[in-house]
């Protein structure tokens, strides 16, 4: 295994073709650790010369998931850098990509290619006529000279620009990732792609390969997916005469059930999703860490400081990583958790405001109940965006009926209407009284009231639940009384005890 040694260079380079997927930050998070932990920059550069895929505000959407997740870069286009724009379709426009391939052309290793999409329907179709099964196009331009191609090209036929594959030998290179093993292809297996189309754009393995060589890139961390096309860009770079970088791939991210790879598709799985659902951006972080390279067999929570600090790329697997859902519901539990009261109030808020429970921005009183009634779900959330859902009784109007619950939750098993509407007047009775509403004093005259009546504890606790929060699971009563207050508390009694008669 090649030893690492600084300053490494490397860089995340989405195309803005949709929305960055779960997958797009676990390989820009890696690449982000390996700069961090090596020592040396981690670069932005937006890939969008592929015009027919590209998706308005893809970029933006790009560069905010990722500083959500905590994930910021040294160079790039919005920060600039020394190696700049690093944007495509603008190195692009300053002609990077045809000086480049005007080099390979006058050094032969390169050629325009005339030949039409119906012709080369037509040879892939012969070709398999044949029994062949894999076609690989090499232009009858190869053996052209320059001076021939120009003058085609001059006469106003559209061509594109191919890389001359040599046509005997092999070539070599090993993935860091692969326990730094090597990969072997053979050229006849090879053909001569495409570098620059006839609109005179590059395509991926000629824009990208040019700027990584001119960024200054050492090391390449990728997708997997991108293992075939490698022989192709070592050629290429061979063809330019430049070192190439080192390779690692990172290994794919599978489904749950582990049949197939993560689907845009078919999951959840776009950054923002995790934003609106209430994933904490350091529960992501330590989850999507763990995609594929882990510290030891069982440390799991690890702030982002511990992870730059333990990361190595000898620790990241080959074999595919297993997305788990549940997995990374539990850790954004656990992220929770650690939260400050106040600061799981403010996190809480945007998802309260948008259910209509409290205002945007909230007002001061609204702030304040809202801190005294986080505690009760801190232990219980695992998603931000259940807060609703689990708080807004506190909120809104708690009516037995046709338009709020139903009655019969009210009543305890081995009870009756009558004997449960007793209760509850009890009870409104017993904490009428309460002079300080506090949960301790409140339970104290609960807890009194069952021993008058010798009545058990759980039937009258659950009918005065159900009562005030018109559910029969909710957070521990006493305390949801104390946040809930003495007029709602029994007004809501009152309407329940009556609603039984
Ligand atoms: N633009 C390519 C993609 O989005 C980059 C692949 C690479 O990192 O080389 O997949």
């Amino acid at each position: 295994m090649t030893a690492i040694t600084g300053p490494v260079r490397v860089r995340f380079a989405p195309s803005p073709t949709g929305y960055l997927h779960i997958g797009g930050v676990r390989t820009a998070l890696f690449n982000w650790l390996f700069a961090r932990h090596y020592g040396g920059q981690f670069i932005l550069r937006i890939e969008d010369t592929d015009e027919k895929r590209l998706v308005a505000d893809a970029a933006d959407d790009i560069s905010a998931s990722l500083r959500w997740v905590g994930i910021n870069w040294d160079e790039g286009p919005d920060v600039g850098g020394p190696h700049g724009p690093y944007v495509q379709s603008q190195r692009q426009e300053l002609g990077l990509y045809q000086q480049h391939s005007d080099q390979l052309l006058e050094a032969g290793l390169a050629y325009m290619s005339f030949t039409t999409e119906e012709e080369l329907a037509e040879m892939r179709t012969a070709t398999e006529a044949r029994g062949i099964k894999s076609f690989r196009f090499r232009g009858p331009e190869r053996d052209w000279s320059l001076a021939q191609q120009r003058e085609t090209a001059a006469s106003g036929k559209p061509y594109t620009i191919r890389l001359k594959m040599p046509l005997e030998g092999e070539t070599r290179f090993n993935d860091l990732v692969r326990g730094g093993s090597e990969i072997v292809v053979q050229h006849d297996q090879l053909q001569d792609i495409v570098l620059i189309k006839k609109t005179g754009m590059p395509v991926y393995h000629f824009a990208h390969l040019v700027d990584d060589h001119l960024m200054g890139i050492t090391h390449v961390l990728r997708a997997e997916e991108w293992v075939p096309s490698t022989p192709y860009h070592v050629l290429l770079y061979h063809a330019f005469g430049w070192q190439a970088p080192v390779f690692a791939h990172l290994p794919v991210i599978l489904r749950q059930d582990g049949k197939g790879k993560l689907s845009k598709r078919k999951d959840d799985v776009a950054t923002n999703r995790f934003w609106e659902r209430g994933y904490l951006p350091e529960a992501l972080f330590n989850y999507l860490a763990l995609q594929g390279w882990s510290y030891d067999d069982k440390t799991e929570i690890m702030s982002s400081s511990e992870i730059v600090e333990r990361f190595s790329i000898e620790r990241v697997q080959a074999s595919g990583a297993r997305w788990n859902p549940d997995k990374l519901r539990d850790m954004n539990g656990i992220y929770i958790r650690k939260l400050s009261m106040e600061a799981l109030a403010q996190q809480v808020q945007p998802f309260m405001s948008a259910a209509g429970l409290i205002g945007n921005p909230p007002s001061a009183a609204e702030q304040g109940y809202l801190l005294r009634l986080v505690p009760l779900v801190h232990e219980r959330l695992e998603e931000l965006s259940q807060a609703p859902e689990l708080l807004d009784f506190f909120f809104q109007d708690v009516r037995p009926g046709p338009d709020g619950y139903d009655p019969a939750l009210l009543i305890p098993k081995k009870h009756d209407a009558t004997q449960t509407a007793n209760l509850l007047r009890a009870a409104h009775g017993a904490l009428n009284i309460v002079e300080d509403w506090q949960a301790a004093n409140l339970e104290a005259a609960m807890r009194d009231l069952s021993e008058r009546l010798q009545a058990k504890p759980s039937p009258l606790f659950g009918a005065v639940r159900v009562a005030v929060s018109g559910r029969s699971v909710a957070p521990p009563l006493f305390d949801m009384l104390a946040a809930l207050g003495r007029e709602r508390t029994l007004s809501r009694l009152s309407l329940a005890a009556g609603a039984l008669g």
